[in-house]
């Protein structure tokens, strides 16, 4: 079995490693805070003395760490300059393109191989090898290393050459985030009405997925004939407006996005189905 380093035992990495321990790689991990590394030492794997002692001992050098600040200073100033040539590095944390793209010219100019591999899916998924990873790199190296990369996921998407995953990466967290956010104002109106947050939660899940789904084919194709006009989805986010500010709930989110339909109606989009949105 491949000797595989893990580096940042986080709430994510924590898990990740353990499903590469129970899957019999030789482990060795490393942790800025050790006291992390003891639940792994005891399902076998081997604690290192530093992040150079990993580098210089291991094939493969597995990562999941803070932010492009914490990867920079892990694996650009320690990790690779001091790996074997020929080590392949995966850094899994959640960076910049550009962060991705500078640690694979770091990692070829040492003779080593490097794939950008961000992940989608929280604590559990990770604890449970079920996360979803989006791949930047080779495709070579990411078939020499896909056994590594299946024993923490269940779902391997190669989305093209280093820093492709990142901006991928990215553009899933921002739809999250603007989802949850447009969510929480959903929510602040029905509770400010009086209506039970907990039926109207089940309705408005059910919504944020739907919609996606139902107009995914749509979206695909770019067929904006109408199913629904985009004019009157302008109409019912003006009426919620309206009717938050009866209540006095803000809604700044919302009212961006109606900003965004607003321009799509002057460029002469009102009449096509409201999925049009998604390039307007
Ligand atoms: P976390 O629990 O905060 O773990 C961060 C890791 O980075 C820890 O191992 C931490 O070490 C290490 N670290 C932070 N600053 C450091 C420094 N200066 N030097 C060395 N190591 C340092 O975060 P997480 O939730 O596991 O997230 C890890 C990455 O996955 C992030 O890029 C995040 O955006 C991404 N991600 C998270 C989720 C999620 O649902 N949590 C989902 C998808 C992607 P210490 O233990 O010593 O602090």
């Amino acid at each position: 079995m491949k000797k595989v380093g893990f580096i940042g035992l986080g709430i994510m990495g924590s898990g990740m490693a353990a499903n590469l321990v129970k899957k019999g790689y030789a482990v060795t991990v490393w942790n800025r805070d050790q006291s992390k590394t003891a639940p792994l030492a005891e399902l076998g794997a081997s604690v290192a003395t530093g992040i150079v002692a990993l580098a210089q001992e291991v094939e493969v050098v597995v990562s999941m760490l803070r932010d492009d600040a914490v990867v920079r200073q892990v694996l650009l100033e320690q990790a690779i300059p001091n790996a074997k040539p020929g080590t392949t590095f995966i850094d899994m944390s959640t960076v910049t393109p550009g962060m991705a793209r500078q640690l694979a010219e770091s990692a070829e100019a040492k003779g080593c191989h490097f794939l950008d591999a961000p992940v989608s899916g929280s604590k559990a998924a990770a604890a449970g090898g079920q996360l979803n990873i989006m791949v930047g790199g080779a495709a070579e190296v990411l078939e020499a290393q896909r056994d590594i990369l299946a024993a923490m996921g269940q779902n391997i998407v190669h989305v093209g050459p280093n820093g492709a995953s990142a901006f991928l990466k990215l553009a899933n967290n921002q739809l999250a985030a603007v989802m949850l956010a447009a969510m929480g104002e959903s929510l602040a109106l029905i509770e400010k009405a009086g209506i039970d947050r907990t039926m109207a939660l089940e309705a408005l899940v059910g919504t944020v997925s739907r919609v996606a789904q139902l107009k995914q084919a749509k979206i695909q194709a770019r067929d904006w004939d109408t199913q629904f006009a985009l004019d009157l989805m302008h109409k019912d986010l003006t009426q919620t407006l309206q009717a938050a500010d009866e209540l006095g709930i803000p809604m700044p989110v919302l009212a961006t996005a109606r900003e965004s339909y607003q321009r799509a109606r002057q460029n002469g989009k009102g009449h096509l189905d409201f999925a049009v949105i998604t390039e307007s």
